[in-house]
């Protein structure tokens, strides 16, 4: 099946609709997520990487249709579909809960067949939506994540890290010379440097970790839940592996490449702000440039 695996949330206040819900949803591959009430619904929407919700109107900290918007903002996977699951059965509802974000609409008691199919169509949604995404949120040239989307990735990171009070480490850091390649091999040797070090940064960080191009040759990694001092042992691992790398450029000459890099956080306590985390990375990248290059300053 497809769409096996996918994760459906339950947002329900009732114990006999939730496992009512639940069985359904299990019996046909997915996996169900259950939440009771608002609140531990906002947890699971930001940590978890949902693919349907399916919300019921009237819950004990609030109405459902509150949450819809917040959902948007806060999932890391950005849109997703909702499926509103009541007993209002007046049109008035119906047109409240499409107007406020809701995908879908179904009046209890539901029909296990009904449901289904309302999943499978939010789903087909949902696929459409994550393609236009991923070219919305990539940069071309490496596939990393592009600036935009890791500047709102930052805020929610240091948000969330924030209000649980754990460790977020943010390195910013740039190709050195590059300008001087391009000049020497040519701009396709050029972007022939910018792929190779997107892909040691991949292939050499944590899943966990948030890699993008953050501008022309300079790259912004968030690495969540990670001290300084661990953030910087693997990023100056990957500095050094890096600088002994031997390239060749389009016209057959070997180089050699390096970067340099500005780690900040660790412990974000004391940081006011997402920016404030940024400049201060960015003005460790300028002392690791201006004393001598290749290194990584925390
Ligand atoms: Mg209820």
């Amino acid at each position: 099946m497809e769409n096996e695996g996918k994760k459906i949330l339950i947002i329900e206040d009732s114990e006999l609709q939730r496992k009512l819900l639940n069985r359904w949803i299990t019996n046909h591959g997915y996996i169900p997520l259950e939440a009771m009430n608002l609140s531990e619904a906002r947890e699971i929407i930001i940590k978890d990487q949902i693919d349907v919700v399916l919300l019921d109107w009237e819950l004990p900290d609030g109405s459902g249709i509150e949450l819809i918007s917040e959902i948007f903002t806060s999932s890391p996977v950005g849109w997703l579909p909702v499926i509103m699951v009541t007993g209002h059965t007046e049109p008035e509802n119906l047109k409240l809960a499409i107007e406020a974000g809701a995908t879908d609409y179904i009046t209890k008691p539901a029909k296990e067949i009904e449901l289904l199919a309302r999943i499978f169509s939010a789903l087909r949604m949902k696929s459409l939506h994550d393609q236009l995404r991923e070219t919305a949120i990539r940069d071309v040239m490496t596939g990393l994540y592009n600036r935009r989307y890791m500047e709102d990735r930052i805020d929610q990171e240091f948000q969330r890290c924030k209000r649980h009070k754990h460790n977020l480490a943010l390195a910013m850091i740039d190709i050195d010379f590059f300008k001087k390649i391009n000049d020497t091999y040519g701009h396709e040797t050029g972007d022939i440097v910018l792929k190779r070090i997107a892909s040691e940064l991949k292939s050499s960080l944590r899943k966990s970790d948030i890699i993008s191009r953050f501008g022309g040759e300079e790259f912004v990694i968030v690495f969540p839940e990670t001290g300084l001092a661990d953030a910087t042992r693997v990023l100056d691992k990957i500095r050094e592996m890096v600088s002994g790398l031997e390239l060749n450029s389009e016209s057959g000459q070997t180089f050699k490449i390096s970067f340099s890099g500005g780690i900040a956080g660790g412990d974000i306590s004391k940081i006011e702000t997402p920016l404030d985390l940024l400049r201060t990375a960015d003005k460790l990248l300028y002392e690791a440039k201006s004393s001598g290059r290749n290194r990584i300053i925390s």
